[in-house]
């Protein structure tokens, strides 16, 4: 009876040391190391998972790239590829530009013609009339709106490679390219493919809500996908009207709620602009997601869908995109509901 009793308590201490022992192994392996810094003119941040050493190297590696794509892209800056692009437009000189600018700029066209031109890098000098996220933001006349959309032409932005060389020119002196509808997310792509490039195999980056699941979230019980939030506008922020989990995928949310400039007659103005007015968009979407492979694709489609809507959204989904989905919250109050999108159309 002792010998079975002693037994038994045996086995629960070898039990509870097993216990220990897979806990302390899994909390080694549960290192985190989180870097945030502003950038692409937002708050951005990487968090890796695994070995401190190796992920602050590679972490640096991924600012580096971010940095080099902010400064070739930016229309904050006045010596980069676009904004020197801009300044000759209408010269009838090519711009000799890197591979990566021209590869952007090439994907944010194709994007615009996916998107019947909801997304459309050409609507810069909009985008700087409405000064929407700036201390200049202003409701511009709709003769001024007008004037600006006669020159807002994709068409006008032509790309040419030559010798292995990249070139730009935008045709018409009045056409600003602006790529900030895709940036964020084409930068979350190019530090998630640097990470995986250093041997990182699960982070999370947030740029400024373009968020990248790399890999899975250790858990001392094994990898589990991440949980991202879909901010509800309604509540504090952290506050999710659902959660969605994945790994090696990104969500990409753009909000009505997020970046708007409230005017003199205290009505509020979204940041994105309809291309086919000029106006800031004025419909019944609170905040549209997307959730796909790659954050520029979703980044892109974040935008465009919130002007295109659920059915419009299903048509460019239908169109190829295979493995991305929309979620749409829209409307207020009794009327709110979430309206998902599919390559197979609207699902119930
Ligand atoms: P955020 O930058 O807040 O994440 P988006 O990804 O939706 O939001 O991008 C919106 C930004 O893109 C705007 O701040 C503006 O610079 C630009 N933009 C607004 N409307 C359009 C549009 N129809 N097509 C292309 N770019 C747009
Ligand atoms: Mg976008």
């Amino acid at each position: 009876m002792t010998n079975r009793r002693s037994a038994l308590v045996l086995a629960v201490e070898i039990f509870i040391l097993l216990v220990i022992v897979v806990f302390l192994a899994g909390s080694a392996r549960t290192k985190v190391t989180i870097s945030n810094r502003i950038c692409l003119g937002t708050a951005c941040s990487i968090t890796v998972y695994g070995n401190a050493s190796k992920a602050k190297s590679a972490i640096g590696k991924a600012w580096d790239a971010v940095t080099e794509l902010e400064n070739h892209i930016s229309v904050n800056l006045p010596y980069s590829e676009v904004s020197l692009a801009n300044a000759m437009a209408g010269s009838g000189q090519w711009l000799e530009i890197s591979e990566q600018t021209y590869e952007l700029v090439d994907f944010a066209i194709r994007m615009s013609d996916k998107t019947s031109g909801a997304m459309n890098p050409a609507l810069g000098s909009l985008i700087a009339m409405w000064g929407i996220g700036t201390d200049d933001a202003r409701v511009p006349s709709q003769e001024e709106l007008e004037t600006a959309l006669a020159s807002a032409k994709v068409g006008n932005i032509l790309l040419q490679r030559r010798d292995g060389r990249c070139f730009i020119q935008i045709t018409e002196a009045a056409t600003v390219l602006n790529l900030g509808a895709v940036g964020k997310g084409w930068a979350a792509d190019v530090a998630a493919k640097v990470l995986s490039s250093c041997g990182i195999e699960n982070a999370l980056l947030d740029f400024g809500g373009n968020i990248y699941a790399l890999g899975k979230f250790p858990t001392t019980f094994g990898a589990r996908d991440f949980s991202i939030g879909l901010q509800d506008p309604d509540q504090y922020r952290g506050m999710n009207f659902s959660v969605v989990s994945v790994h090696n995928l990104s969500v990409v949310t753009s909000g009505s709620y997020e970046r708007f400039f409230e005017g003199p007659d205290g009505h509020r103005y979204s940041h994105i602009i309809d291309p086919s007015t000029g106006w800031s968009i004025e419909n019944d979407i609170q905040s549209v997601s997307i959730i796909g492979p790659s954050s520029a694709v979703c980044d892109a489609m974040s935008t465009s869908f919130f002007i295109l809507g659920p059915e419009g959204a299903a048509s460019v989904l239908q169109d190829g995109f295979d493995g991305y989905f929309a979620v749409f919250l829209l409307g207020n109050g009794a009327d709110r509901r979430v309206v998902q999108v599919g390559s197979d159309g609207i699902l119930e």
